[in-house]
Order: structure tokens, then C-alpha cells, then sequence
């Protein structure tokens, strides 16, 4: 039986089973989801009416919230021995019906394990068991072939089970785990940094990238204190105004692109209307959402990104209120909306809203 396999942060199984029961539901896929609380990731079993096929094809795992990462897996291979577990991942591979018209179409792999700490010694399994599959593929059996649309996913639960499963190239991540591998930069003010380098690179696509982010662009920073946010901006040459009654951080400050002004994010308004609003301001989810709607509306800026900081429960329901009120600010209006759970969020999730596309 095929099922959808969606990678989350651990303790967020419940939020992501909701979400993709809801999805389902509109997209008329029958199935039911399992869980396993911390187990990092959700299996959502289609029912035998369903044609697997055409979800691999269209189902779209990006624009999931709660999951980083997503496939449908058409084969789970247990008791995988320590001494081969290429054999017996090839033999179910080649047994699949799908096989023959797909093994011409991978043109891509990944292997993958969820992230929670009982796998933790699996990462470095993987990486030694990358390499002679990979070659095993390329030698035997032509894959990665050199054009098509399909991803193939080796997702490890263990050292001994693993799901075979697919994904349209365009519509799932290209990183193992939907997880940006990137590095602190040590000049940065705060680790917070990182939350910002994901959601451009996570939420934007790369033509995107290049259009919004152009040097000399403006923005506004909302509870930007000490500036991880902020130097990102000014990475990129912005020239940033950083709403905070907190102190900023003095080499941040020495760039002479950041005014500092000690203001309530809530009632701070520009003077001209800017590129950017980003915020992090640590408050409850709705005045947040609120706040963005009334930057969208008013055209204080043209793109949005936005951290809600989660409550302790009912938070899928949470998130769907917050995208609601978003929504509502610009209703003859195109508007762009993404919200993900980052790998760097916490009890977080992260918004691009964009009035361009
Ligand atoms: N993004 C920042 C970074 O990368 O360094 C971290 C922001 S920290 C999570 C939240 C900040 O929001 C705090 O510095 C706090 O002072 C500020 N803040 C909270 N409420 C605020 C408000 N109403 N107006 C302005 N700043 C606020």
C-alpha cells in the first residue's frame, strides 16, 4: 500500500497530520494519517483507490507548513541485514510496477532518516551508505538519468527499515531532509540570523531571490534587537531601519546602514513605504498576522517576512487563523503567501507575503 511520507520537526507529528488531513480532504485523497509522537515525521496511508502515480506527478510538499520535506513512499523494506542493504533495496525497487517507466525518469536522489534522537547515529550511517548505492544506480542502472522530473527518496526509519518512494522535482525539496545545511556566521549579533537566511532561501524561489533582494533596497526591521535579522539585510546592502528599545550591536550599527529607533513596533509607521518588513517580535501569533495584514494593506511595503511564535496548543488551528487574517488584507489584490516550519523555528513557523510575483 502507498502512503505519504511527510518529514517535521519532532512534536509537531499532531500539526502536520492535521494539515495534511486537511489537504487531503480537499484534494479528495483518501487515507488516514499515523503518528508517532517525536518520531519526526508522519505517514499518511492512501487508500488502494488512489492513484499513487498522480500524486507523485502533483501533489506539491512545498507548500506544506508543518512538513520540510515530502514523497510518497510506494514500498517500506524491513529487516534490511548490516551486511547488504543495497541488495534487497534494488530487488524492491525492480519489483515495483511503476519501475520500468520510472527508472528512466530519476534525476534525482536523496537518502534521507528523520530528524529525532533516536536516529541521531544515523546521519553518519547514511553518508557511508551513500556512496556505494549511488555507484551501484550509476553504474547498473543509469540513475540519475540526465533529464526528468522525478526524485527518488531512500528514507531510512532505522538500520533496517526503509521506504522506497518518489516526488515530483519541482515539487518537493532538493535537500535531504527539506534541511538547508548552513553555517552561523560568526559576525552576526545573534543565532536568530539563521532563521532569516532560511526563509529566503526556503520561501523564495531563486529568480525571486534575485529580484527582491537587490542591494540598495529598503526595509523595516520590527523587533530587531541585536540584529541578526538586520545583518542579514545589511549583508545583502540594504539600508535597514531597526524598530527595537533594546540595544543593537555596535559593529551592526558601524555599517552606516541601520538608523536605530527606539519605537514600538506596533504603532511605528515609515514615513515612505519600503521594500521590506521583516519581524520577530516575540508576541502572540495574531497581533503579529494583524500587524502584517495592516503593512499589506496600507502598501507599507511590498514583501512580508514574519515569525509567528506558536502557543502550546491548537497550534495548526492557530496558523490557519493567522494566514486567514493575512489573506483578508488584500483581497482584490494578488498576494503571495507561504508559511513554513523552518528548520531553525522552534514552536515557530515562518510567512513570506508578497504583493509581487
Ligand atoms: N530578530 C532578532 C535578531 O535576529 O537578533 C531577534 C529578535 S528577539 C527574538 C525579539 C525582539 O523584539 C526583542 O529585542 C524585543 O525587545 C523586541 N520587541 C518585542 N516587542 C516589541 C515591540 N512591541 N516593539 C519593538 N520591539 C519589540
Amino acid at each position: 500500500m502507498s502512503s505519504i511520507i511527510l518529514l517535521c520537526r519532532p512534536g509537531f507529528e499532531k500539526e502536520c497530520a492535521a494539515e495534511i488531513a486537511s489537504v487531503a480532504a480537499q484534494e479528495s485523497l483518501t487515507g488516514f494519517p499515523r503518528t508517532r509522537e517525536n518520531s519526526g515525521h508522519v505517514e499518511f496511508a492512501l487508500d488502494p483507490s488512489v492513484d499513487a502515480s498522480l500524486v507523485v506527478q502533483n501533489f506539491d510538499f512545498r507548500s506544506l507548513i508543518f512538513a520540510r520535506q515530502g514523497f510518497v513512499s510506494f514500498v517500506k523494506v524491513d529487516n534490511l541485514p548490516e551486511s547488504d542493504r543495497i541488495a534487497p533495496l534494488i530487488a524492491a525497487m525492480s519489483m515495483l510496477p511503476e519501475w520500468d517507466s520510472y527508472e528512466p525518469r530519476i534525476s534525482h536522489l536523496l537518502i534521507e532518516a528523520p530528524d529525532n534522537t533516536e536516529t541521531e547515529g544515523l546521519t553518519a550511517f547514511l553518508s557511508s551508505f551513500a556512496k556505494p548505492f549511488e555507484r551501484h544506480l550509476k553504474d547498473k542502472m543509469h540513475i540519475p538519468a540526465e533529464k526528468g522530473s522525478l526524485r527518488m527518496h531512500i528514507f531510512f526509519l532505522n538500520y533496517a527499515e526503509a521506504h522506497i518512494g518518489f516526488s515530483n522535482v519541482n515539487l518537493s525539496s532538493s535537500r535531504a531532509c527539506g534541511i538547508p545545511r548552513l553555517k552561523f556566521p560568526k559576525e552576526a549579533p545573534s543565532r536568530s540570523t539563521l532563521k532569516l537566511e532560511e526563509a529566503f532561501l526556503v520561501l523564495l524561489a531563486a529568480h525571486e531571490r534575485a529580484q527582491f533582494l537587490k542591494s540598495g533596497s529598503t526595509a523595516v526591521d520590527l523587533g530587531a534587537a541585536p540584529g541578526g535579522w538586520t545583518w542579514q539585510l545589511v549583508k545583502r546592502s540594504f539600508l535597514v531601519t531597526a524598530i527595537d528599545n533594546a540595544n543593537m550591536d555596535t559593529n551592526l550599527m558601524n555599517s552606516g546602514l541601520v538608523e536605530h529607533l527606539r519605537h514600538d513596533g506596533f504603532s511605528y509607521t515609515p514615513k515612505k513605504p519600503v521594500d521590506w518588513m521583516v519581524c520577530d517580535m516575540v508576541e502572540q501569533p495574531i497581533r503579529i498576522a494583524r500587524l502584517t495584514a495592516e503593512w499589506i494593506c496600507e502598501s507599507r511595503c511590498k514583501h512580508a517576512i514574519v515569525n509567528l511564535k506558536l502557543p502550546m496548543k491548537k497550534r495548526f488551528d492557530e496558523v490557519q487563523r493567522c494566514l486567514s487574517v493575512i489573506r483578508a488584507a488584500s483581497p482584490d489584490k494578488d498576494l503571495i503567501i507561504r508559511c513554513k516550519q523552518l528548520y531553525h523555528d522552534r514552536d515557530e513557523v515562518t510567512c513570506f507575503v508578497s504583493l509581487e510575483n
